[in-house]
């Protein structure tokens, strides 16, 4: 089986296209062997070898050149005269992307910018252009009864639930390459319509070690560059040191992100920052920090202390709705905007406290009028059934997101 035989996945009938899979890269270190979690089971899929042979041989959709323009972008932040809005969907969906979509989402991305940071420059980031992969807390879900595989992202496995559509099928990597390019296509006529560079860049998570991997590859210079995405982070459940995603984005050009949760020592943060930006880059490194509130007041001060102790620059972010996610009577997941203010409000006091900059806000935002999570015009629990349609986490509406950035205090 060639790579034009193996075909895509998870496109509904009628959305049709084919993978561009131009000529192999030159190919970096094989971190797809590494141990990692939250990784799909699908190596034994006949698909699985054809479909990591097409993405060794697909074009990467950022260049050195771009990553080290937002690198230069992120040390400014670092020093407190600019700051990060990172927004987007919680999961990306196969059967929304479009270039319609992309530019409502980089609409979404300058409306929170021309709120926020009191007239310093705004770096725009948007979980976009390959946010199709999840991390998940339990291992099944319980539909009607039935237990079931979770969905893990259109990258892996389909939301419907139905156990044919929770197996992971790895030619959905195909899928999510050709309509990542497309985002990363409609972000560059973006850029290059702004000057100065502050235009709208891509971010994921850097999950699933069979297509990041890929893409771990050198540029022109001979620096490795993670073609897959400007700026990678990696996710609260995946960040030990030890493992495949730390040490992917470790060998990475790209600015790279890591999620803190409650649970983070001081000791996790410093180890965190040897090994991510070994030499101290500014802007290299961004901490993102999701702990919750009231937890925030306890749990942040100590990283602040030893990193700052340890002389590591960071780019110090907030991410207020990972930890404050809590379930109505009726099972639906949601957060208070409300609750993700009091733990911004905790986050700047914090941080400036301890003699740093709060650097910016990642947030969970869609680019419609959802109602997906309570506060401003979604008043209680029974306003959620209004427009409820994310495919994981409840995400922000434009307008309520534009509220929390209007009233962060940076
Ligand atoms: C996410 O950003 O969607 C996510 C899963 O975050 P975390 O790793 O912080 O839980
Ligand atoms: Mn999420």
């Amino acid at each position: 089986m060639t790579a034009g035989e193996v075909g895509e996945a998870g496109i509904r009938p009628g959305a049709g296209g084919h993978p561009e899979v131009p000529p192999a890269g030159a190919g970096g270190p094989d971190w797809r062997e590494w141990p990692a979690r939250q990784q799909p089971d699908w190596r034994r899929d006949e698909f699985h070898a054809p479909v990591r042979r097409a993405l060794d041989a697909a074009e990467p959709l950022v260049t050195g050149e771009e990553v080290r323009e937002l690198s230069a972008r992120l040390a400014v932040v670092c020093s407190g005269d600019a700051v990060l809005v990172q927004a987007g969907d919680c999961a990306e969906s196969f059967h929304a992307a479009s270039d319609a979509r992309t530019d409502a989402v980089v609409a979404v991305l300058d409306r929170l910018a021309a709120g926020f940071g009191g007239g310093r420059p705004v770096v725009r980031v948007g979980r976009i252009g390959g946010q199709f992969a999840k991390p998940r807390s339990r291992s099944e879900e319980v539909v009607d009864g039935v237990p079931l595989p979770p969905f893990r992202g259109h990258l892996v496995n389909s939301e419907v639930a139905e156990a044919r559509a929770r197996r992971p099928d790895p030619r959905r990597m195909l899928t999510g390459y050709r309509l990542a390019a497309s985002a990363h296509r409609r972000l560059a006529v973006h850029r290059e319509a702004r000057s100065g560079g502050w235009g709208p860049w891509s971010s994921h998570e850097a999950l699933v070690l069979d297509y990041e991997a890929a893409f771990l590859r050198p540029d022109d210079t001979g620096e490795l560059v993670l073609g897959s995405t400007h700026f990678p982070w990696v996710g609260e459940r995946t960040r030990q040191l030890d493992h495949g995603q730390v040490r992917l984005v470790a060998s990475a050009r790209n600015p790279v992100a890591c999620k803190l949760g409650p649970g983070a020592t001081g000791e996790d943060a410093v180890r965190l920052c040897e090994v991510l930006n070994p030499d101290r880059t500014p802007g290299r490194l961004t901490f993102v920090v999701r702990m919750g509130t009231p937890a925030i007041t306890s749990a942040l001060p100590p990283l602040l202390r030893a990193v700052r102790a340890a002389g590591h620059p960071v780019v110090w972010v907030s991410d207020p709705m990972h930890a404050n996610t809590v379930s109505t009577p009726d099972g639906r997941k949601t957060r208070f905007l409300a609750a993700m203010l009091e733990e911004v409000g905790w986050f700047t006091r914090i941080v400036r406290d301890h003699g740093e900059h709060p650097g910016g806000l990642h947030l969970e935002v869609a680019a419609e009028e959802v109602t997906e999570c309570v506060g401003g015009p979604v008043p209680g629990f029974a306003a959620l059934a209004d427009r409820y349609e994310t495919l994981c986490d409840p995400r922000l509406s434009p307008a309520q997101a534009a509220e929390l950035v209007a009233r962060a205090g940076f």
